[in-house]
């Protein structure tokens, strides 16, 4: 079951990546009425067009089934992931537990927000996942494609006729989309989802209900040897194992997890598993004043321990 989740999601994103830079790059394999449907629910193209249902529809499937958005259907976002692949391919355990960037999310939100009301659309253009990927694939793939194949396929005019005139402009166009996509790139290779989860204002605000959602990735704590193999591959950093929890906000639904674990702990589910041992419950132990007898310097469970590979926390 947990294989077949990774590997549906890893199916239906490819399929999407490949539909929609094909009719964005007009390379002839676009299959044209399910990549205008794959363009028309994106989110934030959504909400700048005002089109309600699709902006309604994604936050209802995000609080039952959390950002399966961000792992399926932003084309931006399935590049961040092949980026993050390979580098666990070349350097596995690469990844590990942060903080979320709280406050630069809400500051890039708001700022997003304000745009919006305004009817100030520049902003909100330039920050859109998708918009960008789109710019990537017009600026960059598409020149590229063309140069490679000697066909101009925006036009139909051959490439090297057009090539004198388009020359300056083209430049221009495919440099920000090279760095554009040089920064994903890096950025997700080095930090995986960072993006996602500090400057992305659909993350932000898909995080904010889907820290709610009926469907979470929730660790079993009976079950869990804390070997962090779980930890290392989550790409959105936002596995906590010193509290056993998943920051749910971060989260984006890759089952990259519950694939990895040894002791079948960690589980995409409804139910929020009873743990059965308290110090793991990320409460706060109440600790008795400080004394002159019991001052000493103490262990305190709730601190990271970087040699504690136990298979219990005691
Ligand atoms: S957070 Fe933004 S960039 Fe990342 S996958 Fe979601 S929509 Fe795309
Ligand atoms: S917690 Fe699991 S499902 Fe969520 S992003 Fe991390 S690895 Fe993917
Ligand atoms: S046992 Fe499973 S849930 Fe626990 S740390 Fe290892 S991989 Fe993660």
């Amino acid at each position: 079951m947990n294989q077949l989740l990774k590997i549906s999601r890893i199916a239906v994103s490819l399929l999407i990546l490949l539909v929609i830079t094909g009719a964005l790059t007009a390379v002839p394999l676009t299959i044209h009425p399910l990549a205008e449907w794959i363009e028309r629910i994106q989110f934030l193209p959504a909400v700048i067009t005002f089109s309600l249902a699709v902006f309604v529809g994604w936050l209802i499937i995000t609080l039952i089934f959390g950002r399966i958005y961000c792992s399926t259907v932003c084309p931006l976002g399935i590049v961040m992931d092949i980026c993050a692949k390979t580098r666990l391919k070349i350097s596995p355990r690469v990844y590990r537990y942060s903080y979320s960037a709280l406050r630069i999310r809400y500051f890039v939100l708001l700022i997003v927000l304000i745009c919006l009301m305004a009817g100030f659309f520049t902003i909100p253009s330039v920050i859109d996942p998708y918009t960008a990927y789109a710019r990537i694939c017009r600026d960059l793939v598409s020149p590229v494609y063309s140069w490679i194949t000697g066909t101009d396929i925006r036009s139909g005019l051959n490439w090297s006729d057009s090539l004198a005139v388009k020359a300056m402009a083209g430049w221009a166009g495919a440099s920000i989309a090279a760095i554009t996509l040089l920064i994903v790139a890096v950025m997700a290779a080095k930090k995986g989802r960072i993006l996602c989860n500090t400057v992305c204002p659909v993350g932000t605000t898909l995080g904010f209900i889907s820290r709610f959602s009926i469907f979470q990735i929730d660790i079993d704590t009976d079950k869990c040897i804390n070997c962090r193999e779980c930890e290392y591959v989550c790409k959105s950093c936002c596995i906590d194992l010193n509290d056993h929890v998943v920051d749910g906000s971060r989260c984006v639904n890759c089952f990259n997890c519950i694939n990895v674990c040894p002791n079948d702990a960690i589980h995409y589910t409804f139910r929020r598993k009873q743990l059965s041992i308290p110090m793991m419950q990320g409460v706060k132990p109440i600790l008795p004043e400080p004394t002159l007898e019991n001052s000493a310097p103490h262990h305190n469970c709730n601190q990271p321990d970087n040699n504690s590979n136990d298979e219990t926390i005691s």
